[in-house]
């Protein structure tokens, strides 16, 4: 007998018609006598709706508050699956993440799943009972609820998996697999079958939001194979592994893109050590994350130029905190933001060279600017201006024979 994990995304369950088809999944998971444990995120919509309406309530929400209503999505959608199953002749009930419970740790909105009590569950699978466990949430030492972040149901499938030494973790989503690049974006995407761990970890931190970054960190550090399959088609979907058993020789696996950066240059920055720690500490302090940062030579070893970027929802306050910061003194702040980060991601580049210039050269032809570059052993960023994303995409995934 199997232990089961499936996952469904806030699209697989958002009407009372994808529920009823999601129960029909389930349940032919059931009928092959396997344990079945489901995580449900909140119907698509639900937990945007609940964040609006925490703002029209107040610009500074107490943050555990806010971890408490955000948490609801789940608990109703949750409700609606076990019903549905009941209703069709199965033994199901819901488990609020307290109830368990999922332990976290961590700050609010952004905690990570540390335990997942199974002693409920074993006992309720032994009976044959399928448990719907609310995904994105847990509880923390003070008992208080949290939410381990946006899209966080993917990261609490793969925990519940690790807990209960699941043999699959399936996550159901709106497409048929992890593409090599967004499907709705770029018609000629093709499925890939097999994609290691740090290929799909890169992916998804560069903006390929068909998996969560910190879901696919925890599958990596567990050792846990994750597939991502439609709840809509039934199709073989993508294997998220860390075996090399069967890969394909591409050297480029996926191509990713952001919405929504912004790029900050401080123009003639005094240079002298502890520059860049200064400019940085206060939106560390604040949660600002600073992704892409160059710093110029300075050419009279006076002065210098520092540019990064952000979220351009970030950008206000930035600009702010820099304009307050009395331990740094600039000549200029010139803002962008209208850029995106592009990315190309391979274990494949590791031992071929000229991928560099490949892409460079692809896009130059195509007449688009690099504003920004940044590279790790498997992945090389650029960031351009955002009308040129689309552009860019498409150059490269023919360049690099993904199409
Ligand atoms: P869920 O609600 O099931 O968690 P998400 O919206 O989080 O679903 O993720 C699925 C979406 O991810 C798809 O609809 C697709 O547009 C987007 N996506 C972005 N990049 C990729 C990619 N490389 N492969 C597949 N889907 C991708
Ligand atoms: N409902 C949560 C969100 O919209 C978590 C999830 O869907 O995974 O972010
Ligand atoms: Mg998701």
């Amino acid at each position: 007998m199997k232990t089961v994990v499936l996952k469904f995304g806030g699209t697989s369950v958002g009407s009372v018609d994808k529920i009823k088809k999601v129960c029909k999944i389930i349940a032919a998971y059931k009928k092959k006598k396997n344990k079945v444990l489901v995580i449900s995120s909140a119907m698509s919509g639900v937990t945007n709706d609940l964040v609006n309406k925490s703002k029209l309530i107040s610009n500074n929400f107490d943050k555990a508050e806010y971890d408490t209503l955000l948490s609801t999505g789940e608990q109703a959608s949750c409700a609606l699956i076990a019903g549905r199953l009941n209703h069709n002749g199965f033994s199901s009930r819901s488990w609020m993440s307290w109830q368990l419970p999922i332990l976290t740790e961590g700050p609010h909105s952004n905690a990570r799943i540390s335990k997942v009590v199974v002693k409920q569950l074993q006992s309720y699978l032994k009976n044959g009972g399928i448990p719907i466990i609310t995904g994105f949430q847990g509880i923390n030492n003070k008992l208080r609820l949290t939410t381990i972040g946006r899209s966080g149901s993917d990261a609490s499938a793969i925990m519940l998996a690790k807990f209960i030494k699941a043999d699959e973790c399936i996550i159901y989503t709106d497409v048929d697999g992890v593409y090599t690049t967004d499907p709705r974006q770029y018609k000629n995407a093709k499925k890939i079958r097999k994609i290691f761990y740090d290929e799909m970890l890169e992916m998804a931190s560069l903006g390929s939001k068909v998996m969560q970054p910190t879901s696919v960190q925890d599958a990596k550090l567990n050792n846990i194979d994750v597939q991502v399959k439609s709840s809509f088609v039934n199709k073989s979907g993508t294997l998220i592994t860390g075996s090399t058993k069967a890969f394909s020789d591409q050297i480029i696996t996926g191509i990713s893109s952001t919405k929504n950066d912004a790029k900050i240059t401080i123009v003639g920055v005094k240079d002298r050590p502890g520059i860049a720690a200064s400019i940085f500490k206060p939106m560390s302090q604040n949660l600002i994350n600073v992704d892409m940062v160059i710093q110029n030579i300075s050419l009279n070893g006076k002065e210098t130029d520092l540019t990064f970027t952000i979220k351009s929802e970030d950008l206000k306050k930035t600009e702010k905190l820099i304009k307050q910061n009395k331990k740094i003194s600039y000549k200029k702040l010139s803002f962008d933001k209208d850029v995106s980060k592009v990315s190309i991601i391979g274990v494949g580049m590791i031992t071929t060279p000229g991928i560099t210039y490949r892409m460079f050269q692809a896009l130059a032809l195509k007449n688009i600017n690099i504003l920004v570059i940044s590279t790790s052993e498997i992945k090389i960023s650029v960031l351009i201006s955002s009308k040129n994303v689309k552009k860019a995409v498409a150059v490269l995934h023919k360049e690099f024979k993904l199409d």
